[in-house]
């Protein structure tokens, strides 16, 4: 067996190249938290950054794979190179599963301008959004100019995964009324871009005009100053099985691209979501040493056992807890 240190040095070598099989090898080792996977994102990192990352998120049906898979195909068409990472929180499937048809890209399978990908709950392992977002910079790496990031749900945690993306696509079909609401009570922001498939529907001229009565009600709370420097959200109707209004929703992509380069925003937002990344990791980790420490340290045993008495509150315990953990801070915290 070749040392641990050159296969990773090969594997970083074809990854950056753009291989394929490279990339999926990749995903894997990260998604399996090994630290192969890990070393190779260290690796690779200097040259991220240039993918051009656009999150889609929205409830379940309304045709977000089918867009993805219309706007893969219109990117395609442009000459660029798509990578698309499909995040299922719930989803039974294990890593790596093809969605086949689920998410209706299997046209796209043969291409080689084309990486699908899709990530699964991993119960137990947890960090799925670390994996997510770690598999996110190996398409970078790998030269993917467009990286599609899909997930599932409104106000859910899992929303944080898009929180990598320099675009968000809120993705609506008429009928679906929670996410308005969700919109409404600020449990979601505001995205970027918001789309309403399956178009052909009746209620959909009723639909755009309670979210634009929702994004209206947004701009109240802003300054004039502020709403005159901001992004007016366009809402994009688009039937995504025949492929309608794909155009306009490029068109609108590129705008906002547009608007938070001019305005130094997309600098900003990656700022911010690159300190969300390493705060994640960080405290995925620390939970991690925490909870282990619990499961262990006969201290902690009896710790617990003497709040469990009454004897001690659960405050005083967690103090007791973090003290204990701080002299090693960060070294083996990993
Ligand atoms: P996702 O769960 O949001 O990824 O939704 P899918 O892309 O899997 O689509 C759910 C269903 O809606 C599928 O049966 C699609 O064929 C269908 N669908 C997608 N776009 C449209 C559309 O524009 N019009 C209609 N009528 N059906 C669509």
């Amino acid at each position: 067996m070749m040392p641990a240190s050159m296969t990773e040095a090969t594997l970083a070598k074809r990854l950056l190249d753009g291989d394929r099989r490279a990339l999926a090898r990749a995903i894997t080792l990260v998604e399996n938290d090994r630290p192969e996977g890990w070393a190779l994102v260290r690796e690779v990192y200097p040259h991220t950054g240039r993918a051009e990352v656009v999150g889609f998120t929205g409830p379940p049906g309304v045709g977000k794979s089918t867009l993805i898979g219309a706007l893969t195909k219109a990117r395609r068409e442009a000459g660029r190179t798509v990578g698309v990472l499909s995040i299922d929180p719930s989803s039974p499937f294990t890593h790596g599963a093809l969605l086949g048809d689920r998410i209706r890209l299997t046209e796209h399978f043969l291409d080689q301008g084309v990486f699908i990908r899709s990530m699964a709950n991993r119960g137990a392992l947890g960090g799925l959004s670390e994996a997510a977002l770690q598999a996110a910079l190996l398409l970078d790496a790998a030269g993917r100019q467009d990286v599609f990031i899909e997930t599932v749900g409104v106000g859910q945690a899992e929303i944080d995964i898009i929180d990598h993306a320099d675009t968000i696509v809120l993705v609506l079909m008429p009928g679906s009324g929670d996410s308005i609401q969700a919109l409404k009570a600020g449990v979601m922001e505001i995205p970027d871009v918001i789309v309403i498939n399956k178009a052909d529907h009746p209620l959909t001229d009723t639909m755009i005009r309670e979210i634009r009565g929702v994004l209206s009600l947004a701009n109240l709370e802003r300054s004039p100053e502020e709403v005159k420097a901001s992004w007016s959200v366009p809402i994009i109707r688009t039937e995504a099985s025949r492929g309608a209004g794909i155009d306009e929703l490029v068109k609108a992509l590129g705008a906002h691209r547009e608007h938070i380069v001019a305005g130094g925003q997309l600098a900003e937002r990656r700022r911010r979501n690159l300190r969300g990344e390493v705060l994640a990791i960080a405290t995925h980790r620390l939970r991690r040493r925490l909870e282990d420490d619990l499961e262990r340290d006969v201290t902690f045993q009896a710790l617990l056992d003497q709040v469990v008495e009454r004897r001690l509150d659960p405050a005083s315990a967690a103090t007791a807890l973090l003290e204990r953990a701080a002299p090693q801070r960060g070294e083996s915290i990993s």
